[in-house]
């Protein structure tokens, strides 16, 4: 079951912090100044699916039980490194890592970005703006191309995950091509049938 409207930690909490950060990247990388509150508001209407709502919910509160999750458990401590070196964190496993495709994913988010459906520049996402994906507001778009941002970016941050739990859990490494071809599918099962 997904669980919405969820508490929101206002003050000095560390997710707090990191809203404020968040807030600060959307108004340093789109210009758009928006509240803490807004930011948690807007992931959980509009165009984010009730599945990446809960996804970037426990996002912002770090809730993800990822490699640095088990920092916190004597004896598990190894399982902190994800199987490329690196410590395992939600930036690691969305942005950098080599190992979920998250490269080939998002060069091809930027590619189709830049010469299919907007022709003007991509918004490379960073860990603050995916946890306040739903806020971004590119500057100067129409609404609808706006909302192809929000959705398309959170259909490859899905992606993303997937191919991480199917990597570490299932033991199934998707590569590069399949990878991508699973991605359009997604994107166009989005866009309904044409
Ligand atoms: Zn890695």
């Amino acid at each position: 079951m997904i669980l919405r409207h969820r508490e929101r930690q206002p003050g000095n909490s560390p997710t707090n912090k990191r809203m404020k950060n968040v807030r600060k990247e959307l108004f340093q990388k789109t210009g758009t100044y928006t509240t803490i509150n807004e930011i948690w508001t807007k992931n959980e209407k509009g165009v984010i699916s009730p599945k990446i709502s809960d996804f970037l919910w426990k996002l912002c509160h770090n809730k993800h039980k990822v490699g640095t999750w088990f920092l916190r458990i004597k004896g598990w401590e190894d399982r902190a490194h994800c199987k490329c070196g690196k410590l395992e964190t939600m930036n690691h496993i969305l942005i950098e890592c080599p190992l979920n495709q998250g490269r080939a994913i998002w060069n091809y988010m930027k590619e189709e970005w830049e010469q299919n459906l907007s022709k003007t520049s991509w918004l490379k996402p960073t860990i603050e703006l995916i946890r306040g994906l739903g806020s971004i507001q590119l500057k100067n778009k129409p609404r609808w191309m706006n909302e192809a941002y929000i959705e398309r970016t959170a259909e490859a941050i899905w992606m993303i995950w997937t191919l991480r739990n199917n990597r570490l859990f299932n033991k199934k490494v998707i590569p590069e091509r399949p990878a991508i071809k699973m991605l359009k599918e997604a994107l166009r099962r989005q866009n309904g049938p044409i």
